[in-house]
């Protein structure tokens, strides 16, 4: 059973996550470096994805959360 600051927390980094993308979408440029863990992310991705803010693990494991 998910505690009721659990629960706030994931609303808050929700929000946090959605317009840190915003403002990244907005801008359309790709973060050179991971949001979440600081790995670089490879230039093809950059190139592929305009405006990625995470590598791969990373976007996989905010992908799994939302679910
Ligand atoms: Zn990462």
């Amino acid at each position: 059973m998910a505690d009721v600051a659990d629960i706030a927390n994931d609303r808050a980094a929700e929000e946090l996550s959605e317009r840190l993308a915003n403002r990244v979408q907005f801008n359309g440029v790709s973060l050179s470096h991971c949001e979440d863990c600081d790995e670089e992310i490879p230039p093809l991705r950059r190139q592929t994805l305009p405006g990625v803010a995470t590598c791969v693990d990373c976007q996989q494991l905010r992908e799994g959360r939302r679910l």
